[in-house]
């Protein structure tokens, strides 16, 4: 289970955009990274490629290191690692949920 996941928001922890928060729009398990809103804004040149198309160049935000990411509790508002926890649901069953470290409540 990811601890970090699209809706979250974070705090970026070093680079360029260190100290910026933003809602995490993306999140790509397979290389480890997440695309964060208004984070690692990129240039990128894009060539006409049907007619009638503008060619020119769109910002758009570029991938980043989860671990370069810490989760905003949404409880308590403070940047959190976090924790994990099984609930014993009467109907849903055993379900893992995330837990702010900082407050203990089950985040979203
Ligand atoms: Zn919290």
């Amino acid at each position: 289970m990811a601890k970090i996941k699209v809706g979250d928001e974070v705090v970026v922890l070093s680079g360029k955009d260190k100290g910026k928060r933003g809602k995490v729009v993306q999140v790509i398990p397979k290389e480890g990274k997440v695309v964060v809103e208004g984070v690692n804004i990129v240039k990128r040149h894009i060539r006409p490629t049907r007619r009638g198309q503008e060619s020119g160049i769109v910002e758009r935000e570029a991938p980043i290191y989860i671990s370069k990411v810490m989760l905003i509790c949404s409880r308590c508002g403070k940047r959190t690692r976090v924790g994990m926890k099984i609930l014993e649901d009467p109907v849903k069953g055993k379900e893992k949920v995330r837990v702010c470290k900082k407050c203990g409540e089950v985040v979203g």
